[in-house]
């Protein structure tokens, strides 16, 4: 602590001899002795919080009782195993559940609206939750001091795959109905909503919990259907056939944000020839001549060669044919590749010709394995010559690139492979039933062989997509799907995305970037746990019928009974008679509910809809992790600018994701995941895991630069504790040295204050500024560093230091100790609000700990700091910054020794730098000046030059200081000298200062001190 100080020591009782304390004064040591013991208790650290215990006091120890010692029950810290429970009360007894309503029912026009992503409903509550609402709280705890209405409703995103596989497992039996699965899936999802949401109310997460948005509310789920009807009738909603990515192990078809890619991945890369069967005619005079060309294809997916149907080239790059000189067989390949093939097939290849890809036009050749089929040579500008041959095999069902040459040549779109991801009847008897990633891969291999068209296969490591949830392997395949028109949305899109803010800057090119690669959006998903697309086919034809009406009636059943109602009603209840007269005077019996829901990123991309209030709103803010800018960012962009023209949010903060404290994943099978819940109660082992409680937590996320990859350990949390314990220490300071201050009515004014208070006045409002920028700049960790310099730098090591003197010895209620007292107020309110978005546990424990009484139980009821501009007096800067050199010379001289021990001699030729010396110690000798309280001497001499009579022996410190004064309108280079002498008096058994008469008298200052104090108390 900063007060472990001399008067700690007992003195010898001093009745005798000259000078002893007077009887009277005596009877006002005996007055104080209440005050001295709760003092003496606190000093002794009640770190229990409760009430210290009588204890005899061994010996009058009568100075010391005269000492102010800092008073208050605020413990230095709480034992570990107390933390968690004084969270919890600190919530009970400062409101944080009716915090979020109190706020929202204030009369203010202001209002900040951060709409809230909403977490997947599955699993426990880990440190990415915490990373992302803890972010979000200290930002809405931050605005809603500023004086803002916070609109922050929680929200889960419930259906989807990975809570239908959950529910599925639990079920464990065949040919359940959609409504088993469903209601299963339901109960999983609440049961998880339920374990998130308390962990989110511990770690002290502002918001009215009753009342957040889940996907699978049948009001939610309205408002979706709402946008999907929207979209339906600007035309950007249409049902195709066309290659997807495709998940063989959960049968469904995916979007690309439920993509993984695995870089390790291993693919059985085949070169394979395709016989030309009918020359170019720009290469047949080339071409005549030779036997047995063949073009030289590579793929990584033989299992897509069956469904081939052309071979592409590019037409601007160069081709060879090349004859093999040990077997004369002719090749056609990109001309870049020639050599390093060659290696690769450990052949010999000599160049016959070389032409353009162009000139390849026209020509065809024989498919591999199918006899008598043939495929065009067509060209392509997606052919890469970075690998592969330059000519690459074209399966228009397994490509998405293959699909757009296919359609416009016109050629067939065949798909052989099932929704499981097994060879279907029509890729003929060898292949059919095999599972194209496995044995189905090995079979066309075998018959690639066969055929002799198989000239090397190897292993082939590279970058392949992963379903995100079953972790297996997906395939590119062919169906029937609906899809989000994106092509016509992206240009608006982009145009809104210019508009919008992104923190950190960078976020908004990779978004852009990613826009930019989506071409459709699939919203198709073949399951059952989901929002329906609300649309029927025919029995016979297979024709759909949706429209504006029959969306409008599903939507009107769903606000009303939740889209189980798809599954419960029969079909001629959710189509309405008069929709299917429109199309022919079919019965609605004709027709069957479609089996698809939509995708859940439409679910959770249309959350604007439901949870900002005004159809018209924009949310202030966004904040979610960088995989959201090719998930929810942009399923809610393209939804909202689909149907309003415009960006559901002003700005986006983007952070990124939580890893061990060496960057390493988190994983089990490593030990290195961070449960959030063992971090604040503790683990089995307390001295292996201790219990931090939430606001270590939070701590660790303000300080961490969440724009990078954001590290969590044992070592980070247990220094965050550590810098917590600092700031406590600091706020205890604080708050024991304002006891029987009343801000209201002992304040002094700024132009009344020493000038090192008035000092420290604008080193707060300066820390006061630049922490409420940071905070409206989104940069917590730069909120922290601010509050750890100024805590730590300015105030524990300099001002602090400086004033104990003061604030102990001196008059209780005189000028000099009030002056100080004003500033530790404004100190002591300015960090405690500066840090409360962030610690919330420990700005409501400080705020009930201040010893002037306030009206309200919680200080997120109080305001933001009060930063107006205080009073300056010129020079005020430079006459602190030089007395501070000065004294950095003179403690520099006497390398550790006690300051106190020493007198000072400062010479300063006369000038402005003497001037501005001379107005913080008018006398030339003082130990009680503010010159001396800065130097933390014992006596301070200011001479305008050297003393005559200069032992021989003293050292004379020289050092300059540089006056620059309206803004470098005036500056001065002054010299100054510094004297460095043993202190001449005794020491003060009061204050411990070289200025007494004599060991067993107090000094005259403590002296008067002392009698005044007396007249005070009787
Ligand atoms: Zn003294």
């Amino acid at each position: 602590p900063h007060w472990a100080g001399p008067w700690a020591v007992s003195l010898a009782s001093g009745s005798g001899g000259g000078g002893g304390p007077s009887a009277r004064m005596w009877r006002v040591l005996r007055a104080s002795l209440l005050r001295v013991r709760a003092a003496r208790d606190w000093a002794r650290g009640a770190a229990t919080g409760q009430p210290p215990k009588e204890e005899r006091d061994p010996a009058p120890a009568p100075y010391r009782d005269t000492v102010l010692l800092p008073r208050t029950r605020f413990p230095a810290q709480l034992p570990g195993r107390l933390q968690p429970q004084a969270e919890l009360e600190t919530q009970q007894k400062c409101g944080f559940s009716e915090l979020y309503s109190w706020q929202r029912q204030r009369k203010t026009k202001k209002e900040f609206c951060l709409h809230d992503g909403p977490p997947y409903a599955n699993g426990d509550p880990h440190v990415g939750h915490a990373l992302n609402k803890i972010l979000k709280d200290i930002t809405n705890r931050f605005h809603m001091m500023r004086g803002y209405k916070v609109h922050y409703v929680p929200g889960w995103d419930c259906h989807g795959l990975p809570v239908e596989m959950k529910a599925l497992s639990e079920l464990q039996a065949q040919d359940l109905s959609a409504m088993e699965i469903r209601q299963k899936a339901r109960k999983f999802a609440e049961r998880a909503i339920e374990k998130q949401k308390s962990a989110f109310i511990r770690w002290g997460i502002m918001a009215d919990w009753t009342n957040c948005y889940y996907t699978f509310d049948g009001k939610y789920e309205a408002k979706q259907l709402s946008v999907f009807q929207k979209m339906y009738e600007k035309g950007y909603i249409y049902q195709d056939y066309k290659p997807v990515f495709w998940s063989p192990s959960a049968n469904t078809a995916l979007a690309e944000a439920e993509l993984e890619y695995n870089e390790q991945h291993i693919s059985r890369s085949v070169y394979i020839k395709f016989p030309l069967l009918k020359s170019p005619p720009k290469l047949a005079s080339v071409m005549d001549g030779l036997s047995k060309i063949s073009l030289l294809v590579w793929t990584t997916q033989p299992w897509t060669v069956p469904a081939n149907q052309a071979v592409c080239y590019m037409p601007n790059s160069e081709y060879s044919v090349v004859k093999c000189t040990n077997t004369s067989e002719c090749y056609i390949l990109a001309a870049d590749r020639v050599e390093s093939l060659a290696a690769i097939l450990d052949m010999q290849f000599e160049v016959i010709s070389t032409f353009k890809g162009i000139d390849l036009e026209s020509g065809s050749c024989a498919h591999p394995t199918i006899p008598g089929k043939d495929s065009p040579l067509l060209p392509a500008d997606h052919v890469t010559m970075a690998k592969g041959t330059g000519l690459v095999h074209t399966a228009p069902a397994h490509g998405m690139e293959d699909y757009s040459v296919a359609a416009h040549h016109q050629l067939p779109m065949d798909c052989l492979v099932d929704e499981g991801g097994f060879f279907t009847e029509a890729a003929g008897s060898e292949l059919q039933n095999k599972a194209v990633l496995e044995e189905g891969n090995e079979a066309v291999i075998q018959m690639l062989q066969a055929a002799k068209s198989l000239l090397k296969e190897e292993r082939y490591v590279h970058s392949y997509p992963y379903d995100w949830r079953t972790k297996k392997p997906v395939i590119i395949r062919a169906s029937k799907q609906w899809f989000v028109n994106t092509a016509n949305i992206k240009a608006t899109t982009q145009e809104v995305l210019k508009k919008v803010k992104f923190v950190p800057a960078s976020g908004q090119k990779r978004m852009l970037e990613m826009l930019d690669r989506r071409t459709f959006w699939c919203i198709s998903r073949q399951r059952c746990w989901g929002v329906p697309i609300p649309v029927f086919y025919h029995k016979t034809t297979g024709e759909s019928l949706i429209n504006s009406q029959t969306i409008g009636n599903i939507i009107r059943i769903v606000e009303q009974q939740g889209s189980d109602a798809w599954w419960t009603l029969p079909v001629e209840q959710l189509l309405p008679r008069e929709a299917v007269a429109k199309v022919g005077n079919h019965d609605a019996l004709d027709y069957v509910k479609g089996q698809d829901v939509l995708d859940i990123w439409f679910d959770s991309g249309t959350s604007w809809a439901r949870v900002l209030e005004d159809s018209d709103q924009q949310a202030d803010l966004y904040l979610e992790g960088k995989d959201q800018l090719g998930g929810w960012f942009q399923s809610s962009v393209l939804t909202s600018v689909a149907t309003r023209k415009k960006a559901p949010y002003k700005t986006l903060m983007i952070h990124g994701f939580t890893l061990g404290e060496k960057g390493e994943k988190m994983s089990k099978s490593i030990g290195n995941v961070v449960d959030p819940d063992v971090v604040i109660n503790g683990g089995q082992d307390h001295s292996k895991e201790p219990p931090y409680g939430a606001d270590v937590l939070r701590w660790w996320v303000a300080e961490s630069n969440v724009f990078n990859e954001v590290l969590i350990g044992p070592a980070v949390l247990n220094a965050a504790r550590n810098d917590i314990n600092k700031l406590r220490n600091t706020l205890r300071f604080l708050l024991g040295n304002v006891a029987g201050f009343s801000p209201e009515t002992d304040s002094v004014p700024a132009s009344e204050m020493y000038v090192i208070d008035q000092y420290m006045l604008h080193l707060l409002q300066d820390y006061s500024n630049k922490v409420t920028e940071a905070y409206k700049e989104y940069d917590y960790s730069r909120v922290i560093r601010l509050l750890q310099a100024f805590h730590t730098r300015d105030l524990s090591n300099f001002y602090f230091s400086i004033i104990k003197d003061r604030l102990y010895c001196e008059e209780e209620k005189g000028l000099k100790r009030r002056s100080c007292q004003t500033v530790l107020a404004e100190v002591l309110d300015a960090v405690v609000r500066s840090v409360a978005p962030v610690l919330p546990h420990l700005a409501e424990e400080v705020f009930q700990h201040f010893p002037y009484k306030t009206e309200l139980e919680s200080v997120f009821r109080t305001g933001w700091i009060n930063t107006s501009s205080v009073w300056k007096k010129p020079g005020l800067e430079e006459a602190v910054e030089g007395a501070c050199a000065i004294r950095d010379s003179f403690l520099g001289s006497i390398s550790g020794k006690n300051a106190l021990e020493h007198e000072v001699v400062v010479v300063i030729e006369p000038g402005l730098f003497f001037e501005l010396m001379e107005a913080l110690q008018p006398e030339e000798s003082s130990s009680i000046s503010q010159l001396n309280e800065i130097m933390m001497a014992s006596k301070t001499t200011l001479l305008t030059k050297l003393p005559k009579e200069l032992a021989s022996e003293e050292k004379i410190i020289e050092g300059n200081f540089l006056i620059n004064l309206e803004g470098g309108d005036i500056r001065e280079e002054s010299s100054y000298k510094v004297i460095v002498q043993p202190a001449a008096g005794a020491k003060c058994p009061r204050c411990r200062r070289y200025t007494s008469d004599s060991a067993l008298t107090v000094c005259p200052r403590c002296m008067e001190v002392i009698a005044q104090n007396g007249k005070n108390i009787m």
